[in-house]
């Protein structure tokens, strides 16, 4: 029963095959959301398209047509065997909304003269009692929406007219069994006749089952049931709905086509349909249409049946005919999973000149469309026919094959496989991966946001120091909090992925594992961190430190135990030089569509890092700079954060100084450390930033080791922390008003800088230093930081006797600094977009505790995406657009670029195109990604 019961809920979930299910998601979305500017182009008065013999619309007209629609008229006019029929158009829905559910005047004329054309090409008549006319009613939206609207097959069906269908196929079983599909689906699907919520299954299976084992004494197939069994089945689905719609069925098949097509507009309102659309940004003025088409019957016997395909390999983008069939079976058995469909291979075997035709057709359809399809065909006592064709979903993986392959057949030129791979899937190809059995024998426990791409398994530790002592000993190390802070660094740098309760997009678990390239799922609401017991819980499961969880960052899902990983290819060919990866077709691919994105690109790409490390990868993967150097990060190393906090506590100038001089070495070397890994690329510095508390140790323990370290009493150091707190931090002493209250830090930090430089450039190794001021709001801000760092540049250059080519510009990061753009740029050498504080700003968001209201929001649509992962193009892109046109009326030429979060977001990306940036920095494990949406947004100019 369970199967049983399970096969509407299938049939609902997807319209492609179950493995390939989860396929079916983004790529679909973007282009959905880009295609809004179009309009719908019909005729005026023109509601209905035929196609057939004669065929009225084409592939281009998905607007009016719906998906299919066009698909099946373009199927008609390149001669595919496309069984006739003709679309209502998406007007047809938007004025049924329009006009309180109610249809154009001139609707039913034009709909009669459509099934009279199926009459006449069939050579059956709708109602007819000799040979009946049956057709389908489907849906179709412009863009697919699997599994969210309704379908109904064999409607004219009724007590008359199936014993005409009996007599005339000689095959009587084969008429009850469509007259029983009938009642069943459109009792459902126009009638309402669903299970209600004290039931377990759904109404017409119980009916199904109860006959069963009254009559054979067991659940058999429902191929095995008999036409006395058929028939049976009807006459209780009858009663079924007359009892539960409070109706009899309808007998005439006007009336019944008129039920289904209304149906069918009605289910673009249903909530399964709202849903999905909300989730998926596709407007509710597209609205549907509907497919009225002469049935072909798959279920006439051994010499028939259905299936769906792909033109290749969806999954690992082999070139190979892929898909599945069942003999004697309409579509909807197919997806429903009621009996096991064969792989399309064995019809080779089964019915080979079948199997020829749809080889010709496999062939016929990439020729045509240029692209992979994914296709329904039904085979009707050996012929086949053609239901429907759509681009093919499909993994990163899948993509980067498909657009090499058809490039390299001429299918394609360069340009199109660049733009066939989805920007925000390609992180699929750098992250490791979970051995795919493993997954599916494992349970998710608990869900958060995918904030680092790739799959970790490790024992977990819930404070930083314990990671650390663990990693040291050897073990796989899965660092677990409630949110992540500067502190726990090292634990992350530790660990193989983290994990934390709380936290978005933007939260420094999220971004510091982005830029580390390591595994994250963040906000995982329904992790319980108990630090005093070292104890994780998950809805009831407990987990002490040392335990297995596995976490896969690229869904956002949690694992209690081990699942096992590997890495990537492209990885361990870039960052690890292993040889044999680098022979790999996989990494060659991802080389070669690198190669075609620098091509088309104007947009730079750089990276995010703070360490020679991060940058080394970045650089490996294509960054050709580094747009953000975050210093206070290099703070948390070792025990510089000793004398860090030495020098925040200090009271005096003096003893700040003397603190400071301690960090200079160790940031001098730093610098230098990154001028040599960057090999001659520009080094974007950022001086100091957060605000001092986020150094400070909290907790009385803490406190007090500190204390003794220093050589002060624990109540000095409690009494500082108190005096350093501020009510609102992100807003208060940070930025340059640090700098600028504390100008030893920056010229401390200037010279660290140059020295490096100059110590770097004497080794014979070009350097370019840019030194950037965070949070300017006003000219004079950047001036007085400026005159410290030119102040150090002097120094420098002449106590080592260098000549030194630097450069000083600003964060663009707060209203003020945007709206006076014009101002700044008279003191500035280049703009930097810090989009994380301008978002945060303009928006009067917190980026740190939005997550508790952020997906109320976009539930609401009051945001459509998260505005610290996707830029506000409405709102903080003004800030932006300002800021650029005042900034170059200024100066023109002003380089600009940006670092947010938004650097590595695709549609951001375009965005900056759009708006003319010089270039966008990113986390080094997103550099791929940025290289290709930027490339993209060129190519779409
Ligand atoms: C920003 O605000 O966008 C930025 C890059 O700086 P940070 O995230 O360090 O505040
Ligand atoms: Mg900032």
């Amino acid at each position: 029963m369970a199967k049983k019961a399970a096969r509407k809920a299938a049939r609902r979930a997807t319209a492609v095959r179950p493995q390939v299910r989860s396929l079916a998601t983004r790529p679909a979305v973007k282009r959905a959301a880009k295609a809004t500017t179009t309009t719908k182009a019909g005729k005026a008065g023109k509601y209905v398209y035929q196609f057939g013999k004669t065929t009225d619309g084409n592939g281009t007209m998905k607007p009016l047509l719906g998906g299919k629609g066009a698909n099946l008229a373009e199927m008609c006019r390149i001669g595919l065997p496309v069984p006739p029929g003709f679309t209502i158009t998406t007007e047809v829905c938007t004025y049924y909304y329009d006009h309180k559910r109610s249809y154009p005047p001139a609707l039913k004329a034009q709909m009669q003269a459509g099934v009279a054309a199926l009459e006449k090409q069939t050579k059956k008549k709708f109602g007819d009692l000799k040979d009946p006319l049956l057709v389908s009613v489907r849906s179709g939206a412009r863009d697919s929406m699997p599994g969210m609207m309704d379908t109904i097959l064999n409607l004219g069906l009724n007590d008359q007219t199936v014993e005409a269908l009996a007599k005339k196929t000689g095959n009587p079983r084969f008429a009850w069994d469509c007259y029983r599909r009938f009642v069943q689906m459109y009792g459902d699907v126009v009638l309402g006749v669903q299970k209600r919520p004290d039931e377990d299954h759904e109404p017409f299976e119980t009916v199904i089952e109860a006959l069963k084992h009254e009559r054979h004494h067991e659940g058999i197939e429902d191929t095995k049931l008999s036409v006395d069994d058929l028939k049976e089945l009807v006459v209780r689905f009858k009663a079924l709905v007359k009892e539960r719609a409070g109706k009899a069925f309808p007998v005439s098949p006007w009336d019944q086509l008129m039920g289904a097509v209304g149906a069918v507009f009605g289910s673009w309102m249903n909530d399964r349909a709202i849903v999905y659309r909300r989730k998926y940004n596709i407007p509710s003025e597209w609205g549907t249409a509907v497919n009225v088409q002469a049935m072909v019957y798959g279920n006439t016997g051994d010499a028939s049946g259905s299936g769906v395909a792909f033109t290749r390999n969806p999954a690992n983008g082999t070139k190979e005919f892929y898909g599945e069939f069942l003999i004697n079976a309409q579509g909807e058995d197919v997806v429903a999973g009621v009996r096991t469909p064969e792989p399309v291979a064995e019809l080779k075997k089964q019915m080979p000149k079948a199997y020829a035709e749809l080889e010709r057709i496999r062939q016929r359809l990439e020729k045509h469309f240029k692209d992979v399809q994914d296709f329904e065909f039904t085979i009707e006592e050996g012929v086949v026919y053609m239901l429907q064709t759509r681009n093919g979903k499909r993994t990163a993986m899948a993509a980067l094959k498909f657009s090499m392959d058809m490039c390299k057949e001429r299918l394609i030129d360069w340009k199109t496989a660049v733009m066939r791979n989805p920007a925000d899937q390609l992180e699929q190809l750098l992250a490791p991966v979970f051995d795919a059995s493993e997954v599916a024998k494992a349970k998710a426990i608990a869900t958060g946001l995918p904030a680092g791409p790739g799959a970790a398994s490790g024992q977990i530790y819930l404070n930083a120091d314990r990671a650390v002592t663990a990693a040291e000993k050897g073990q796989q190390v899965l660092l677990v909090r409630v949110e992540t802070s500067p502190e726990d660094l090292r634990g992350m740098i530790a660990a193989e992925g983290i994990l934390t309760a709380r936290g978005g997009v933007s939260s420094h678990a999220a971004l510091v594992a982005r830029q580390m390239g390591k595994v994250c799922v963040c906000g995982a609401a329904a992790v319980e961190v108990d630090y005093q017991a070292r104890k994780v819980t998950v809805d009831g499961q407990a987990f002490n430190e040392g335990d297995w969880m596995s976490i896969d960052g690229t869904a956002g899902k949690v694992y209690a135990g081990k699942v096992k990983t590997a890495p990537s290819e492209i990885v361990a060919a870039l960052i690890e030089g292993d040889d044999a990866a680098k022979k790999t077709e996989k990494f060659k691919s991802f080389q070669q569509l690198m190669k075609w994105c620098d091509q088309a690109t104007r947009m730079s790409v750089r990276t995010n890092a703070d360490t020679p490390e991060q940058t080394q990868n970045a650089i490996a993967f294509g960054a050709v700079g580094i747009g953000l150097c975050r210093t206070e990060h290099m703070f948390f190393e070792g025990d510089r954060i000793d004398a860090m906090r030495e020098m925040i506590l200090a009271e005096t100038l003096e003893d700040r100084k003397a603190a400071l001089a301690k960090l200079l070495p160790f940031q001098r070397e730093d610098f230098a450390g990154i001028f040599r890994a960057l090999k001659g690329y520009p080094a974007t510095i950022r001086f100091l930033d957060p605000p001092l508390h986020e150094f400070l140790p909290n907790s009385p323990e803490s406190q007090a080791d500190l204390a003794k370290k220093l050589g002060v009493a624990p109540s000095a150091i409690h009494s500082r922390v108190e005096q350093l707190h501020e009510f609102n931090p992100m807003l208060g002493f940070r930025g340059c008003r640090l700098g600028i209250g504390y100008p030893e830090i920056s010229a401390m930090q200037a010279r660290a800088v140059f020295e490096a430089a100059a110590i770097v450039q004497k080794e014979g190794i070009k350097v370019k230093p840019e030194i950037m001021i965070p949070l300017v709001g006003f000219k004079k801000e950047l001036d007085l930081q400026l005159e410290v760092v030119h102040q150090a540049a002097r120094d420098v250059q002449a106590e080592r006797k260098v000549k030194l080519d630097y450069l000083v510009g600003t964060m663009i990061e707060v209203p003020r600094g945007a709206l006076t753009a014009d101002e700044i740029a008279q003191s500035a050498d280049f703009f930097s977009f810090g989009t994380n504080d301008l978002t945060q700003t303009a928006l009067g968001m917190s980026r740190d505790d939005s997550g508790s209201f952020l997906p109320n929001y976009t539930e609401l649509e009051i945001v459509k995406k998260n505005p610290f992962a996707t830029i506000d193009q409405t709102g903080v892109g003004q800030l932006v657009e300002v800021a650029v046109s005042k900034g170059r009326a200024t100066k023109p030429g002003l380089k600009i670029g940006i670092c947010g979060e938004h650097g590595g977001d695709p549609a951001s990306i375009h965005f900056f195109e759009k708006v003319g940036l010089d270039y966008v920095s990113c986390s080094p494990y997103r550099v791929p990604v940025a290289r290709l949406a930027a490339a993209q947004a060129a190519l779409a100019k």
